[in-house]
């Protein structure tokens, strides 16, 4: 039987130093997050996909079911936190322009409602979980989603472009249980060329799915 190839995972260098989101995100926060949170995804989705690789060569798939969970919890906490360093900047905040900005005003109404409903959906999960900004392929718009744990409750083909990290680890050194300010400090890091080049990269997929939706205007 042939092999077949196997990729790995590897954890992304930081795009600015641990310091760098300071006063909004401690250094010593971000120096966790990422060395070790988002490490630790890394190895255990490595780990994950070796076990799915070594099953499929042996033919003993017995364990395949706890293996899709382990692969799904841990590649999507590695695309997430991988997402969230290129979405924050120190030299970010203010608001998107351009067709960005026109977007978010198409499918939200407004700047400021987007934001809310963003805040929102990240302050009121159950546990742990992420908010995010997702492109909607089937009807062509933002929507947000509320995603727990890494992977939970996210609308298939639904693509994060913008996400917020609600687990504690994200800011209970600094903020303690006053998640709500952690929240407001990342509108003061937002980098919005970021979310605007991945919005222009997903915008035109095309699912192939026709006759799933019909426009009109919100009441
Ligand atoms: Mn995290």
């Amino acid at each position: 039987m042939q092999k077949s190839v196997m990729t790995r995972y590897i954890l992304p260098a930081l795009p600015y130093d641990y310091g760098a989101l300071e006063p909004h995100i401690l250094g010593a926060i971000v120096e966790l997050h990422h060395d070790k949170h988002h490490r630790t995804y890394v190895e255990h989705a490595n780990v994950a996909i070796e076990r799915l690789v070594e099953a499929r060569h042996s033919g003993e798939l017995g364990a395949i079911a706890e293996l899709e969970r382990a692969l799904a919890f841990n590649v999507s906490g590695h695309v997430l936190h991988s997402l969230m360093w290129q979405n924050l900047s120190p030299g970010g905040g203010d608001e998107p322009s351009g067709k960005l900005a026109e977007q978010l005003a198409r499918d939200f109404g407004s700047f400021d409602t987007f934001k809310r409903q963003l805040v929102e959906a990240a302050a009121t999960i159950m546990g742990s979980g992420w908010a995010a900004l997702v492109w909607e392929p089937v009807s062509r718009r933002l929507g947000t989603v509320q995603i727990h744990d890494h992977q939970s409750e996210t609308t298939q083909a639904a693509l994060p472009l913008m996400v917020i990290d609600a687990w504690e680890h994200a800011y209970y050194l600094q903020y303690k249980t006053d998640k709500q300010r952690y929240f407001e400090a990342l509108w003061q890091l937002w980098n919005w060329d970021d979310i605007a080049k991945r919005l222009e990269r997903v915008r035109d997929i095309d699912l192939a799915l026709p006759n799933t939706t019909d426009d009109r205007k919100a009441a």
